[in-house]
C-alpha cells in the first residue's frame, strides 16, 4: 500500500443476518454479509466512499449501465486460514484488472490502493462471516456501473463503484463435460473480452443454453474468425497437459481474460520445473492428442473452483472422454498446493497472500 490513508465511514447493520445462516445449506451467490462499500463518482472525481448496511440500490429508469452497458465487475476470495487470519490471494491482481476493465469500457479508474482498502475493511467489518469450514470461503464481488440518467448513447458522467461479499460452501467440483464451440463467439479482436465487462456474459447464455440441451456443462470458446484456435473454457482459462508439458492459450489477442488462477498456475509450476508452453494451441492438435492418447489433462482454471477438470470433449459429433482424474498427477499437485498455500498449511513462498485480520 502506498502513503495514502484512506478511513471510510462506516454505518453499522442494527440487524446482522449472520446468527441465522444455515451453513451447511448455503446456495451459491444468494446470501450476503451485512454490509457494503459504496463510492460515487461525480464531477470528475471518486468522492467519500463509505461502508452501509447491506441493502437495496434504488434506480432511476433511465440509468445508463441499463441501456447501454457501462458495467464491469471483479471476482475474488477471502479466506480464513488455519492460524485464525482472514486472507485475500493475489488481490492486486483484481485490482489491476478491475482498472483495466474500466479503461476498455470508457469508465473511470480507481486506484489500486482505494480499491484494496475498500475491500480489506470491507472483509475487515465482516469477518466473522469468514468460516473456517474446511473449503468454505468470502466470495468478494466488486462492480461499477453508470449512473447517468439519460438516454442516449456517451460515456456516463457518474458511476458507482460497489463491494458486495457472499460466503459460499464448498465448491463441488464434478469433472465437467464441455464442448468446442466453432459458430458462437464470446470475444472477437478488438473486441471485450479481455475486459470483465458484464455484457460479456451475458452474450455467452444463449449458446452455453444450446450446448447445456445437447448434455454439455460449458463451451470451450474458440477464436471469433477461424474457429480454430482454443480460447478458454466457460468462465475459466483452460490449460491443458500433453507430453508433462503445461500448454495454454497465450493472451496476446486481448481475446482471452487473463486470469489469476492460471497465473499463478503457471508460475507454480514454472517454480517445480514443469515445461511450459503458453502460445497459440490449435483445436486439431488437441483432438489428435485426445486420439493418440497423448492427452493427459485438461481443465479449467478459475476462482469459483481453482481447477475444474474435464471428463469429456464434444467435437463435431465425436465425444472424447479424458484420462481418469486421479491420473492428473500436475493439476492435483497445483489443486493441493494452492489450498495449503490459502489455508497456511504450506507457507507463503511466493507471497501471494495478504493477512485482512
Ligand atoms: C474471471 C474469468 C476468468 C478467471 O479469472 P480468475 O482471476 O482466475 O478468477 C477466466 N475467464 C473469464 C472469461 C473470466 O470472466
Amino acid at each position: 500500500m502506498s502513503g495514502m490513508n484512506f478511513q471510510f465511514p462506516v454505518t453499522h447493520n442494527p440487524n446482522s443476518q449472520l446468527d441465522g445462516i444455515d451453513w451447511n445449506n448455503l446456495p451459491f451467490g444468494k446470501i450476503f454479509t451485512d454490509h457494503m462499500f459504496v463510492m460515487e463518482y461525480a464531477d470528475g472525481a471518486w468522492q467519500q466512499g463509505q461502508i452501509v448496511p447491506f441493502g437495496p440500490i434504488s434506480m432511476h429508469p433511465a440509468t445508463s449501465a441499463i441501456h447501454y452497458g457501462q458495467s464491469i465487475f471483479e471476482g475474488m476470495k477471502a479466506y480464513r486460514n488455519l492460524q485464525n487470519e482472514v486472507v485475500l490471494f493475489r488481490p492486486e491482481l483484481n485490482a489491476q484488472r478491475f482498472s483495466e476493465s474500466a479503461a476498455r469500457m470508457c469508465m473511470p479508474t480507481i486506484a489500486e490502493d482505494l480499491f484494496l482498502e475498500a475491500v480489506h475493511q470491507l472483509v475487515a467489518l465482516d469477518a466473522a462471516w469468514v468460516t473456517n469450514k474446511p473449503g468454505y470461503s468470502l466470495y468478494i464481488r466488486p462492480f461499477m456501473f453508470a449512473t447517468d440518467e439519460f438516454v442516449g448513447i456517451k460515456p456516463s458522467d457518474t458511476y458507482k463503484f460497489v463491494i458486495i461479499n457472499s460466503p459460499v460452501g464448498a465448491y463441488y467440483a464434478e469433472p465437467v463435460r464441455v464442448k468446442i464451440e466453432e459458430f458462437y463467439t464470446r470475444a472477437a479482436v478488438g473486441g471485450v473480452g479481455r475486459a470483465k465487462a458484464a455484457g460479456n456474459y451475458g452474450a455467452s447464455l444463449y449458446p452455453a443454453k444450446l450446448a447445456q440441451q445437447q448434455g454439455f456443462h460449458q463451451l470451450v470458446w474458440t477464436d471469433a474468425k477461424t474457429h480454430t484456435f482454443i480460447e478458454e473454457s466457460g468462465t475459466m482459462n483452460i490449460m491443458f497437459v500433453i507430453n508433462d508439458t503445461l500448454i495454454t492459450p497465450s493472451e496476446d489477442s486481448d481475446t482471452i481474460l487473463r486470469g489469476t488462477t492460471k497465473r499463478t498456475v503457471l508460475e507454480l509450476a514454472a517454480s517445480w520445473g514443469v515445461p511450459i508452453e503458453e502460445r497459440a494451441v490449435t483445436v486439431t492438435e488437441i483432438i489428435e492428442a485426445l486420439k493418440s492418447g497423448t492427452l493427459q489433462d485438461a481443465f479449467g482454471a478459475g476462482t469459483a473452483a481453482t481447477i475444474a477438470h474435464i471428463s469429456t470433449i464434444g467435437f463435431r459429433n465425436e465425444l472424447f472422454e479424458l484420462p481418469a482424474i486421479e491420473s492428473r498427477t500436475l493439476s492435483l499437485r497445483i489443486k493441493t498446493e494452492l489450498d495449503n498455500i490459502k489455508s497456511g498449511a504450506t507457507s507463503d513462498t511466493h507471497q501471494w497472500v495478504r493477512k485482512i485480520c
